[in-house]
């Protein structure tokens, strides 16, 4: 692992990946009296680790939020475990008339496809064949303007 340290949201508040809105408050809330640095023994506390639970409790509570974050979380592990055939960009891809979705041809004949609103969420990230097994990993990030 690059970078050692597994600190998902749901790890830095200690609950599970299912875990209810009152179970992620309940969790925030032992947190926050755990590493607050207010407390009273502040020899103990830690405003780093109260700070990643405030950071982790503002977007597990959000229910939309939580959801992008879950959908990176499943990217991020789909990519530790396949390697993609090919790394396309967004010109290597075809628009699909009218529809808010584009596709990439597969070297089997099945496409890639990939919804523009995904697009807008990440710069990299696991396209799944619709026909093969095969994944290819669809990086945007080289598309800054070059004025920057
Ligand atoms: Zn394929």
């Amino acid at each position: 692992m690059p970078d050692g340290r597994d600190s998902s949201h749901y790890n830095v508040l200690g609950i599970g990946k299912d875990a209810s809105l009152s179970q992620i408050t309940a969790a925030y809330r032992t947190a926050v009296l755990k590493h607050h640095p207010d407390r009273s023994n502040a020899a103990k506390s830690s405003p780093e680790e109260f700070l990643r639970a405030q950071q982790a409790y503002e977007v597990l509570r959000n229910d939309s939020l939580r959801k992008v974050y879950d959908r990176q979380l499943d990217q991020r592990r789909v990519l530790g475990h396949i390697a993609p055939s090919d790394i396309i960009r967004r010109e290597d891809l075809q628009q699909l008339g009218g529809d808010d979705v584009m596709t990439y041809s597969c070297r089997c004949g099945g496409s890639y496809i990939v919804d523009l609103a995904d697009m807008q969420l990440y710069t990299e990230f696991l396209l799944p064949c619709d026909t093969c097994s095969q994944y290819v990993c669809l990086d945007t990030s080289q598309e800054e303007p070059s004025n920057g």
